[in-house]
């Protein structure tokens, strides 16, 4: 066992003394068997809430519907989920109804894929009921059970699906895949933010790439919010690099560069996609940047001046997979030596030049701060209080 689930195992073991099952199950079982590291410890059982609270001191009543209360031990807080099975589906949406249950199978059962239905039990026997680890070895992902049905129960398993055969680099077994094909349209009835959570795990993951040709490919992408207006043949060819993406913003990027979509277009694709304000800027200013450098690859003081060293860095992981080229490490050299990176490092400001030169308050002092900075940028002048004063005094001489 890795040490996650050596540090849960107590629970495990005091679910089983009150005469209950319990399990450690989902991702950290598959990732486990993998040999990856584990994200959180997912555990099931067929307790009640109500039961669980009362073999439990500590508790948070995390999803108390869904059958999630949370055991607080040693500091860290673990899900313990009652079996469950859905039903009602409606809208090929997931559901809001479940049924708690007695049984691990019929709480297996519910799961998306089968790699994702394996559970482990405290003495270490692995509950494997349609056939997981079969496929965890042959690196495949299949749906369990009927996956039309699976997909008509809930489409976002269709995106699930390219993520997990991103992040692992499995593929996709035949019947799933088909599947896949004739249901990518039902993805239209998910709610954006799901979709979204699962798109940015899957560009993300280190084989991103496997990830976004089946996202193409199985027409996916027709069914999400932007892509489906934007009508094109032309899917943007990327080509593979060691590096992973570096960060939301850079998926956008890529994905503005990918389609040559206006800064206005990737504005909207974000909106559309319902991506964080702070994202939305960072990708907007990553793309003008990226658009900039190539009429210009060597810009000057003040152009790189209105970056910062994240953009520039986000770009270097960018270009190569557009098959553009520029020179970054010098770029970073340049922005590194600029002589400030932003208005609060001058070495004056507003009130400063009221006491030592007289001025007025009012627009003008804005627009001498102005012109020191850009005259500091540009390197006419030191960045110093007392060179700054004198500069100053000269222009108006
Ligand atoms: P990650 O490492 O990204 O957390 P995960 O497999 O743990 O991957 P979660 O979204 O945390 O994914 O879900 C935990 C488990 O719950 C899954 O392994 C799967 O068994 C089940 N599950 C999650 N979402 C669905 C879904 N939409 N349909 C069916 N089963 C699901
Ligand atoms: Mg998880």
């Amino acid at each position: 066992f890795p040490n996650e689930f050596q540090q849960a195992l107590p629970i495990l073991q005091q679910i089983e003394a009150h005469g209950y099952e319990a399990y450690f199950v989902g991702g950290s079982v598959r990732d486990t068997l993998l040999g990856k590291a584990i994200a959180d410890v997912d555990i099931a059982t067929s307790a009640f809430p109500a039961e669980i609270k009362e073999i439990f001191p500590k508790t948070i009543d995390t999803g108390i519907k869904h059958g999630t209360v949370t055991v607080m031990q040693h500091g860290i807080g673990y899900e313990v989920t009652t079996f469950r099975t859905e039903s009602g589906y409606q809208d090929f949406r997931r559901p809001d109804h479940v049924t708690f249950v007695r049984s691990l199978k019929q709480d297996l059962q519910r799961r998306d894929f089968t790699i994702n239905a394996l559970a482990v039990r405290a003495d270490g026997l692995v509950i494997d009921e349609f056939d997981g680890l079969a496929d965890l070895a042959a690196q495949t992902i299949r749906a369990v059970g009927n996956a039309d049905e699976r997909f008509h129960e809930d489409a976002l398993r269709m995106m699930r699906a390219v993520r997990f055969a991103s992040q692992l680099g499995f593929d996709i077994t035949t019947d799933t895949y088909v599947s896949l094909l004739h249901n990518a349209e039902l993805l239209q009835k998910i709610a954006v933010e799901r979709i979204h959570t699962e798109f940015e795990k899957m560009m993300l993951s280190a084989n991103w790439l496997i990830g976004w040709k089946l996202f193409v490919a199985t027409g996916l992408i027709k069914n999400t919010p932007f892509f489906k207006d934007y009508l094109t043949g032309n899917y943007p060819k990327f080509v593979a690099t060691q590096q992973p993406l570096m960060d939301e913003a850079a998926i956008w990027t890529l994905l503005g560069e990918g389609f040559s979509l206006t800064l206005a277009q990737q504005q909207q694709l974000l909106h559309s996609w319902k991506s964080a304000n702070e994202v939305i800027a960072d990708s907007q200013h990553t793309l003008a940047f990226s658009r900039l450098l190539q009429t210009n690859p060597q810009p000057g003081a003040s152009q790189l001046y209105q970056v910062d060293a994240t953009i520039i860095e986000r770009l270097a992981t960018i270009w190569p997979i557009l098959q553009l080229d520029a020179d970054f490490t010098q770029l970073a050299i340049h922005y590194q030596n600029l002589p400030i990176k932003n208005r609060h490092e001058l070495a004056i400001d507003g009130q400063t030049l009221i006491q030592k030169l007289g001025l007025k308050p009012g627009p003008e002092i804005g627009q001498w701060l102005n012109q020191v900075e850009h005259a500091v940028v540009m390197g006419e002048v030191v960045n110093h209080n007392e060179a700054l004063i004198e500069w100053i005094k000269q222009q108006t001489d």
